[in-house]
């Protein structure tokens, strides 16, 4: 039988044999796709989850673990944090910016508490303390950190309180989320097929999604599903005929995935009349060191200031991005950022935090600082005082970052290129290159209870997606721990609903 290489749906009519019959078929054993079938396996359904890799976990085992939760979680509890469902939802439709989906955002934070509780039943572990002070991934076994809600514009928004919730680990908690996740599923009864890719949906006379044709060692398999079929694929970022149609400024970037983020979910259910939402959109990750950030100033390539720094860190990666950039070339764009810190500021990041950033240049005066780095003349010597003039009298009056990181600056001046990269410890690379890491947010539109959606708004029968295979919650902002808040949440909501399906 030759391999097909189309998207498009097949029509079951022309499908003789089905080689694997199921009932709920899950494709990505990801985070979203473990929560899928756990809750189609509990709900009593067949359930069958394939993956293209040789085993499960997608990006999500690769992940730092963050989980964006709150509304009063126990974590958030014992912590000393009053929390509320209607906070949490005004901070997130601040963060997650325009287009956010508002039924999402309330179904998701009146639901937090009680998704706290499922993930600890799951055997997911949580440490009941709190990691002060802005990173990526808290260096300690902390459960708790601040995700941006202490930072300007959000504290003027939403009452804060942190919410970024990570499994108990020394830096990155996704590997330990996703063997939680994955022995649930599979003791509620779910089975796994491996080194599998789906290529295209199986459909019946009357539109209804009834099973995938995917290809597993050069030869092509027909599965039915008797329920459903849950994409839980990830997004598009190794994909870059996708990035150039729908993010081209996300092209030429560190990309941020297991390499299996071909879009193939979206690009089946799209075969199908799928409706997509807010496909140019991403995070932005920026190869720096948050804490060294918070200490000093992030300069674009004009030495201006251009965000407070200490906020969510890929809020500074949108903004350099996006906002930032000088034109020139968008593929692999201009993110020309530098981190300006004196020595104190430097110390003050401990070595085995600062993921092997070091000082690029080092000068005595602003000038000097200026020279070395080919920023313009004056800038530095202009940015410098100014921020220390706003240190002196306690208000950042342009960027309003909190008076806490807020201290005069004092040679000897230190200025680090964000293109020379980290080291995170959870990865065996540097991330050098454009100083931006980035993955997708854009997908397939589903309703809450992760129907996807046709173009008219109507549910495609018989077909599902969560995790970043969809939309979910986001518009054109992001907040670490959102991607696999949402993708867990909804993914189970997902698996029920294919479950429940006659
Ligand atoms: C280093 C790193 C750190 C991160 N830190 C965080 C964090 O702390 N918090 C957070 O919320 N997010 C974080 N993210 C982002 C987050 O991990 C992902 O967005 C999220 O895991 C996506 O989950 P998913 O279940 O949708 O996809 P994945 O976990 O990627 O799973 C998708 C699976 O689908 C499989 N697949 C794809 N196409 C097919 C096909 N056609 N047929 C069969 N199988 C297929 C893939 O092999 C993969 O296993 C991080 C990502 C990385 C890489």
């Amino acid at each position: 039988m030759t391999v097909r290489e189309s998207v498009r749906p097949l029509a079951a009519s022309e499908v003789g044999d089905y080689d694997i019959e199921t009932e709920v078929l899950v494709v990505g054993y990801g985070a979203a796709g473990a929560s899928a079938a756990f809750e189609a396996a509990r709900a009593a359904a067949r359930v069958l989850v394939l993956d293209r890799s040789g085993g499960p976990g997608g990006a999500s085992a690769m992940s730092g673990g963050e989980i964006y939760l709150g509304g009063g979680t126990p974590i958030q509890r014992a912590c000393g944090f009053e929390d509320t469902p209607e906070a949490m939802a005004a901070f997130l439709t601040a963060a997650l910016g325009a287009g956010a989906d508002a039924a999402k955002i309330e179904a998701y934070c009146a639901g937090s508490v009680e998704h706290f509780g499922w993930l600890v039943d799951r055997g997911v572990p949580f440490k009941p303390t709190l990691w002060d002070s802005p990173t990526w991934v808290p260096p300690t076994d902390d459960g708790l950190m601040w995700l941006g809600e202490n930072s300007w514009p959000f504290t003027e928004l939403a009452t804060p309180a942190p919410r970024g919730h990570r499994p108990t680990a020394n830096d990155f908690g996704g590997k330990l989320l996703m063997e939680c996740l994955t022995e649930a599923a599979e003791t509620a009864g779910a089975t796994a097929l491996f080194d599998i890719h789906a290529d295209a949906l199986i459909v019946d006379d009357s539109g209804v999604v009834v099973g995938v044709t995917a290809r597993r060692y050069g030869r092509e398999v027909r599965i039915r599903a008797h329920r459903g079929v849950v994409l839980t694929t990830g997004g598009f970022v190794d994909n870059d005929r996708m990035l150039a149609a729908h993010a081209p400024e996300l092209l030429g970037h560190t990309k941020v995935s297991a390499g299996t983020d071909d879009g193939s979910g979206i690009r089946m259910a799209q075969a199908l009349g799928a409706a997509v939402r807010h496909m140019s959109a991403g995070q932005v990750g920026m190869s720096l060191i948050p804490g060294l950030a918070a200490r000093g100033m992030v300069v674009n390539a004009r030495g201006q200031r251009f965000m407070n720094e200490d906020t969510y860190p890929g809020r500074i990666g949108q903004a350099a991005l996006y906002r930032q950039n000088m034109g020139g070339s968008w593929a692999g764009g201009d993110t020309a950022v530098w981190v300006i810190v004196d020595e104190e500021g430097f110390e003050a990041v401990p070595e085995s935090q600062r993921w092997g950033v070091r000082p690029h240049q080092v000068a005595e005066t602003p000038a000097e600082l200026e020279e070395l780095t080919g920023l313009p003349a004056g800038s530095l010597t202009d940015a410098i005082r100014r921020y220390n003039e706003f240190a002196e009298r306690g208000a950042d009056l342009d960027h309003h970052k909190a008076v806490r990181w807020l201290r005069p600056l004092t040679a000897p001046f230190a200025a680090i290129d964000v293109k020379a990269g980290v080291r995170p410890p959870a990865e065996s690379g540097n991330r050098k290159g454009t100083g931006a890491s980035v993955f997708t947010l854009g997908g397939l539109h589903t309703d809450l209870d992760g129907h996807v959606l046709d173009l008219d708004g109507a549910p495609i029968p018989g077909l599902y997606a969560a995790g970043r295979a969809a939309n979910g919650l986001h518009g054109f902002g992001y907040i670490s721990g959102t991607s696999l808040g949402d993708g867990t949440f909804f993914g189970r909501r997902a698996g029920v609903s294919a479950a429940a399906r006659a």
